[in-house]
């Protein structure tokens, strides 16, 4: 059991996980309510979590609509293209419109911007890019957090949302402990905005062994958003649509720097040009979708694909031209050192220098995520003045589930957001919510003291499990009574690795396979109780993996429900290999019940708002 009980109560709105998205929402949501309780719960500490914990070189999404250099209505059109035509437009007009905003904010608050020093516009990496000295970035924003909200709670891992008790379906709050004092936390809050960002360590990784641990996506986002939402009984779209990323081999180092502003291109390693190559075979599998410019992510990435299938690999980036320009050299390492560094190290192990060596790439495992060339998560309202009805049930940015929000990663239907587009849409988050707890007046949620008592005794369940079960260790850490978190996560890598499209089978599914890893998740499920922790570290291990396993969950599901392949290069249907416009050109939808364990799925339309 915990070792202390702490309560927080008459919260107006309490972010879970403040990132980028959750860092926005705390600042808007003071902004707009000055009289409001605003509480931060953040696994880690917020002046370094998340996927900016290191910091970024790049801001990837900025109009420059002061310049006249894009609309917003630019930006939905390329996101559109690149996510094979499926957006939710709304969600993502209201981003771009109000992303500049932001952008300009950080630069105020002190994030170096660099500029063009014969414009004196921003510098540009790419059309959307901008570039930054962004070791920094993440404390910044995390300043603006903590002054807007009442009361930051680090090393909180939040584990279950509060449902209230006297009507369906409404948010009531969240529960949690400590990592470090074990202290078990109770949030009873009028709002939640989620923004515990996206999964990596779903599928099985290509950093196995000595390697272990490195992943293109934070090890330490666990799928968290996805897997209270899910539990909550929110709506979730587009989860089949996980990403794979063309990186640089074994150290993941971005390549969106070197490719846009370094011009440097790809072949494979015979030194051909290889991507033309795939153009008729690409164009039977998506038809016109090929002929998109820019083309997209997920057929670039097909294309490297087939190329490796074929023999001939591997594929490698040509650095040496563009390295021998002194100022590029210097530009390709600051792009590391300012963002992954380990890619850096990675090469100095490896005897690459890439002025005179052209580095490897490969593709990534699969990540869930919503905020970059990919949009998992919650089905939300959208804005009010934009959003057709069909996509509006109350405020923007909220879930099915009432009075639950969400921003980043969190929330679907959106892809190309990034950086600066999650922080926007934490502040539209923020604002809703304030609007929200304005409209309640005398209809409180009510927490139930039952509930929160019975969640305390699950959530710290796998520490005695531990201590019992540890006095029957038969050999090194195996137990018969018990299964440490690290087997769990292996366990799930290797089900969505082999049956649901990961690397070894070279993202290829069907649905026989997809029904047979249907059935080994649950019975994983089943093992789930059986977890021992050995401390708090270990307690937080079996929570995340809770998270990543109903996420994975719904991935499957909805791999499953669209019987097509729409983005070959992220995964194959192998018995349904052609997009299917005619029959899938629609959101999926899925709603879990926790009472039941079923599954409901069902397709929403897609509204091409812009032209
Ligand atoms: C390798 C990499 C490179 C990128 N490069 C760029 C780039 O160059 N430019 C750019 O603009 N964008 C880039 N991005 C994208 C950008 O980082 C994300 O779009 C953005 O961080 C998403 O915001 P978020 O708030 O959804 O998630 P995050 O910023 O990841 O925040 C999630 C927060 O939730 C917390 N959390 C998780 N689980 C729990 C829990 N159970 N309880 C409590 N708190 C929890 C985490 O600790 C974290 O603070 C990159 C991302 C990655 C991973």
């Amino acid at each position: 059991m915990a070792y202390k009980t702490i309560i927080e109560d008459g919260i107006d709105i309490l972010v879970v996980g403040a990132g980028l998205g959750g860092t926005g929402a705390a600042w808007e949501a003071r902004f707009w309510g000055q009289d409001k309780k605003i509480v931060i719960a953040e696994k880690a500490n917020i002046d370094r979590s998340g996927a900016v914990a290191q910091g970024l070189y790049a801001i990837n999404c900025y109009m420059g609509t002061r310049w006249g250099e894009n609309k917003p209505e630019d930006h939905v059109r390329y996101a559109r293209i690149d996510l094979m035509g499926l957006v939710r437009e709304d969600l993502l007009f209201d981003m771009a419109r109000h992303v500049d905003s932001t952008v300009h904010q950080f630069e105020e608050w002190g994030l170096p911007i660099m500029k063009d020093p014969k414009t004196g516009r921003y510098l540009r990496e790419g059309r959307w890019q901008i570039m930054i000295h962004g070791e920094s970035y993440k404390p910044i924003v995390a300043e603006a957090a903590k002054k807007s909200a009442d009361k930051v709670f680090n090393r909180i891992c939040v584990t279950h949302l509060l449902m209230d008790d006297g009507r369906e379906n409404r948010v009531a709050g969240a529960v949690g402990f400590n990592v470090r004092t074990g202290n078990y936390h109770v949030f009873k809050s009028k709002t939640v905005i989620c923004g515990a960002g996206g999964a990596s360590n779903i599928f099985k990784p290509r950093s196995v062994g000595e390697g272990s641990g490195r992943t293109w996506y934070a090890p330490w986002s666990s799928a968290s958003a996805y897997g209270l939402m899910i539990d909550a009984g929110a709506k979730m779209t587009q989860m089949e649509n996980r990403i794979v990323l063309t990186r640089f081999k074994d150290g993941y180092g971005p390549v969106g720097a070197y490719f846009l502003h370094l011009k440097t291109y790809t072949q494979n390693g015979y030194g051909e040009e290889y991507e033309s190559k795939w153009y008729d075979h690409t164009k039977a599998l998506v038809g016109d979708y090929i002929d998109r410019h820019p083309v997209p992510t997920c057929l670039r990435n097909h294309a490297f694909i087939e190329e490796m299938k074929a023999g001939r690999g591997p594929i490698r980036m040509v650095t040496t031209e563009a390295f021998q320009d002194p100022h590029k050299e210097t530009v390709g390492w600051e792009n590391f050192l300012g963002m992954t560094i380990g890619q850096a190290v990675v090469w100095a192990s490896q005897n690459i220098d890439p002025k005179h060596i052209n580095p490897e790439l490969t593709t990534s495992e699969p990540y869930v995520m919503g905020s970059h060339a990919t949009c998992s998560g919650a089905w939300a309202s959208g804005p009010e003045d934009y959003a057709p009805a069909e996509y509006q049930w109350g405020y923007n940015r909220m879930m099915t589930v009432d009075g639950l929000f969400g921003a980043g990663d969190t929330i679907g239907g959106t892809a190309h957001k990034f950086s600066s587009g999650s922080f926007t849409e934490g502040r539209i988050a923020g604002k809703a919510a304030v609007r929200y707890v304005n409209d309640l007046k005398q209809s409180q949620p009510q927490v139930s003291e039952q509930e929160y008592l019975d969640l305390e005794k699950i959530i710290f369940q796998p520490l005695e499990n531990y201590r019992l079960g540890r006095n029957e260790i038969v050999a090194g850490t195996v137990s018969p009574s018990y299964l440490l978190p690290i087997h769990g996560l292996q366990r799930l890598e290797k089900i969505m690795d082999e049956y649901v499209g990961g690397i070894s089978t070279n993202y290829m599914t069907n649905d026989v396979l997809l029904q047979r890893g249907l059935e080994l998740l649950a019975m994983l499920k089943e093992d789930m109780k059986y977890i021992g922790a050995e401390d708090l570290h270990q307690l937080q291990r079996t929570w995340e993996l809770h998270h990543r396993l109903l996420a994975s969950e719904s991935v499957t599901r909805h791999t499953l429900f669209r019987e097509e392949t729409r983005w070959p290069g992220y995964y194959y249907r192998g018995d349904h290999m052609k997009l299917d416009d005619e029959n899938w050109h629609c959101f999926t939808l899925s709603r879990y019940d926790r009472k039941t364990g079923d599954w409901a799925l069902e397709k929403a339309p897609v509204y091409h708002i812009i032209d």
